[in-house]
């Protein structure tokens, strides 16, 4: 049963929107037509054709909150890449330094002061004092969990049901009706069945992570401590602490995947929250937008790696990649920390977010649409559903693939982008109340043609 019954209006709409889109972006529309003959499906990485309209905008500049198309219009940008832009659009600070870098090497092999710096930034944020760094948080995440099988001996992860974690395979897994761990249905050629190598539960059932934890197989559990690519999902008093204490009890490494739960604060939420994993994951928005992931972990967690590797074979061990840790990186990382993503900037990106939360709120309430809004940090989300979700499966269910086409389509051709694949919106330094106004004129213009 849709959350908008009323299909051939909503199609009707849609299409009115299409042909304003139309209108609005004749030379987008140039451009990907020249597209579609070097590039599969005219993008540079498939899932950017999955846009609403006919094709993609295609961006002249960009600058902290807005960026402009190559028809001239404007945009408030509360899609922010999917948090690689949290920072805002190059961040002057960040900039200068890339800059700097940029005229002194970009990558060597070699360490340069910056990578300490920065370790010690997230050491002190986060609460784990060792650090390593990748070019993305999906190779973090693929080497902490390499490192947590090495040093248990065990085989199996477990994750939550529909959870996100980059293309991460062992990831890919959700439970069927009956409870089993089984391959995603958007899984693209897995070398193997992911019941072989995971074990999924669903969030807030610690009972579930008991049983999968009791099975004796596992190395590590990879969480993101709200999941946040399936809607927000926010956890249950207790249930982050319960995980901490169970991993404890059968010696299964704990890992905390923040890329995305770090809108919460400078240390995520974690820190906010006074949560002791064994591990923590990062990425994204640490460098600016310049290719950048991390990974810390426990003092006793970083001996038991390295007492169990031989320096003759480090570099063939399925740990690395020539340009992880490059001296580009590095510097981008490190002013973004230091200058830019500062405890004072994660405060004004909340406020602004709990405005757009409270006006969002405020129109569901004003069209009664039993939709339900919920905020992270200076991330927020609308679902379509009544309450807010109790676990992936809840959030998966409330999906409502073309309703959510209409409204971004509709905040598109209204000059707001918001983050394709769900309803969600992310508040940069750069933002102002006036920002977050257009985006409550647009919605309050959307639900008024669905519901009036
Ligand atoms: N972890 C989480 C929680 C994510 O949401 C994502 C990407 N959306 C990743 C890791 C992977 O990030 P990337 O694609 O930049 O490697």
């Amino acid at each position: 049963m849709h959350s908008y019954p009323d299909r051939a209006k909503l199609a009707q709409l849609f299409a009115a929107e299409v042909s304003l889109f139309e209108k609005l972006h004749p030379n987008s529309e140039d451009l990907h037509k020249k597209a579609l003959g070097p590039l599969m499906s005219g993008v540079p990485m498939s899932w950017m054709a999955k846009w609403p309209g006919p094709h993609p905008v295609y961006v002249a500049s960009a600058k902290g909150s807005k960026f402009t198309d190559v028809d001239g219009i404007d945009y408030v940008d509360f899609c922010l890449g999917d948090t690689g832009a949290m920072v805002g659009h190059s961040p002057e600070a960040a900039v200068k330094a890339i800059k700097e870098q940029l005229d002194k090497g970009i990558t060597l092999m070699l360490p340069t002061e910056n990578a300490a710096i920065a370790a010690q930034v997230l050491a002190e944020r986060f609460g784990v004092p060792k650090w390593q760094f990748t070019l993305s948080a999906t190779d973090a995440n693929r080497h902490i969990l390499r490192y947590a099988r090495h040093v248990t001996g065990k085989s199996k992860v477990i994750v939550h049901d529909y959870c996100y974690h980059g293309t991460v395979d062992e990831t890919f897994a959700v439970l069927d009706l009956e409870g089993n761990t089984v391959s995603r249905d958007s899984n693209i050629g897995p070398q193997v069945d992911p019941s072989l190598t995971t074990i999924v539960v669903p969030f807030n059932d610690l009972a579930a992570a008991e049983r999968a934890l009791q099975t004796g197989e596992v190395a590590a559990m990879l969480i993101e401590p709200a999941m946040t690519n399936i809607g927000i999902v926010l956890p249950e008093p207790g249930y982050l602490e319960g995980l901490r204490t169970l991993c404890d009890k059968y010696g299964a490494i704990l890992i905390h995947d923040e890329t995305h739960t770090l809108s919460e604060g400078p240390g995520g939420m974690t820190a906010r929250r006074g949560l002791k994993p064994d591990a923590i994951v990062i990425g994204k928005t640490i460098g600016s937008g310049i290719p950048a992931g991390a990974f810390g972990m426990t003092e006793s967690l970083a001996k038991r790696i390295q007492s169990s590797l031989h320096l003759e074979h480090i570099d063939v061990g399925g740990v690395g990649g020539t340009l992880a840790g490059n001296a580009l990186s590095m510097a981008a990382i490190r002013a973004t920390l230091t200058e830019v993503l500062t405890p004072e900037a994660f405060v004004q990106m909340e406020k602004l977010c709990t405005i757009w939360t409270q006006d969002v709120q405020n129109l569901i309430d004003k069209y009664q649409v039993g939709w339900q809004v919920s905020q992270l940090g200076c991330r927020a989300e609308y679902s379509f559903r009544p309450t807010a979700p109790h676990d992936g499966r809840e959030a998966q269910e409330a999906d409502d693939f073309e309703l959510q086409q209409y409204l971004h389509l509709h905040a598109l051709n209204r000059g707001i982008l918001m983050t394709p694949f769900h309803n969600m919106a992310l508040m940069s330094p750069a933002h102002t109340e006036s920002d977050v106004q257009r985006h409550t004129e647009h919605f309050d213009e959307a639900l008024d043609a669905l519901f009036s």
